[in-house]
């Protein structure tokens, strides 16, 4: 909880000239450089993701460069002897957005990509409590979840494109919520069973970040604030079901793109949903798993037991 920005002179020392003194590089403690690639979509996502959540939770994300001003402001404060608390500040004009204070603040440094390896897009690296995210390695992710290219339904705007990094800062944010040390886990595997339990009862870490983020979706969903407080701010639940938005863009763009279910040329390709050598399930099949968890529709459910048939019956036949 460090005041990265100016704090009031003392009354004695007024002439003394306030430098802010911007937040502690950690990025170069692990070697990796900052930059600025993509900013206004991250920061955009980090100002939806606070929105998001639950009033009462302290866990928050703190962007680590200047806000700049498109989006609610978040003002961060510590007082002494006072619980954490969130309290919408409407009285700024262009300057409205919510104040944090006492928060559990996590940084999000942007970093450079180019000495990252080629899947990391986000992470929590080791023995820091902040999150890392590679701007240009996003652009592949927006790619991937169909945002825009040439298999993109429609060519989708920076608003889409936040809602995904939203999406990603969400899943990072469930690391940081159960202290996951390192950014992976062991191998995840499809457990049916696990689908609709509550992320703390999860073993697998990447699963458990998953629901973690259907959690705090479906909590926003239910809580009935399709409005926000004030002119900018989007409401709790029209956030939720614009994430809820992409990731079925996402899904059912890919089920367009390559027919894993047959469904146009009656060869099912369920092979489609495995993951090759990465300790996330394959991408899809995650995005499936948090729409089930968000809307458990049948059909869902039977495609979902589909994919576990085909892999139970690949891992027990084949080599692999
Ligand atoms: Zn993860």
């Amino acid at each position: 909880m460090s005041a990265w920005y100016c704090l009031l002179p003392l009354i004695g020392s007024l002439s003394a000239a306030c430098q802010a003194p911007g937040p502690p590089d950690v990025p170069a403690r692990y070697g990796l450089a900052q930059t600025t690639e993509n900013r206004e979509i991250i920061e955009r996502a980090i100002v939806l993701v606070n929105e998001v959540l639950p009033r009462d939770m302290p866990l928050r994300l703190r962007p680590t460069w200047p806000q700049s001003g498109f989006y609610p402001t978040l003002y961060f404060e510590e007082k002494r002897n006072t619980a954490f608390a969130m309290e919408d500040v409407i009285d700024r004009e262009f300057d409205n957005g919510w104040r944090f204070r006492n928060a559990d603040e996590i940084p999000v440094f942007i970093v450079d990509a180019t000495s990252l390896g080629q899947v990391e897009t986000a992470f929590v690296p080791e023995g820091a409590r902040t999150i890392f995210i590679s701007g240009r390695n996003l652009e592949r992710q927006f790619d991937t979840f169909y945002l825009r290219g040439e298999k993109a339904w429609e060519q989708y705007s920076s608003f889409e494109k936040s809602l995904v990094t939203a999406v990603i800062l969400l899943h990072e944010l469930g690391h940081v919520h159960f202290d996951d040390a390192g950014s992976y886990g062991h191998s995840a595997r499809l457990a049916l069973e696990d689908l609709t339990k509550p992320s703390s009862t999860i073993a697998n870490k990447e699963v458990r970040a998953d629901r973690f983020a259907s959690e705090i979706i479906s909590d926003a969903w239910n809580a009935d604030e399709m409005k926000g407080r004030f002119s900018g701010a989007m409401g709790r639940s029209s956030i939720a079901s614009n994430l809820y938005r992409v990731v079925a863009i996402a899904s059912n763009t890919n089920d367009l793109v390559e027919d894993p279910t047959g469904a146009f040329d009656k060869v099912e390709k369920l092979g489609l949903f495995r993951a090759s050598g990465y300790s996330h399930l394959n991408l899809y099949l995650r995005l499936l798993v948090i729409l089930y968890q968000l809307e458990p529709t049948d059909e869902r459910l039977k495609l979902l037991q589909r994919i576990d048939q085909a892999f139970a019956h690949a891992s027990a036949s084949g080599p692999h």
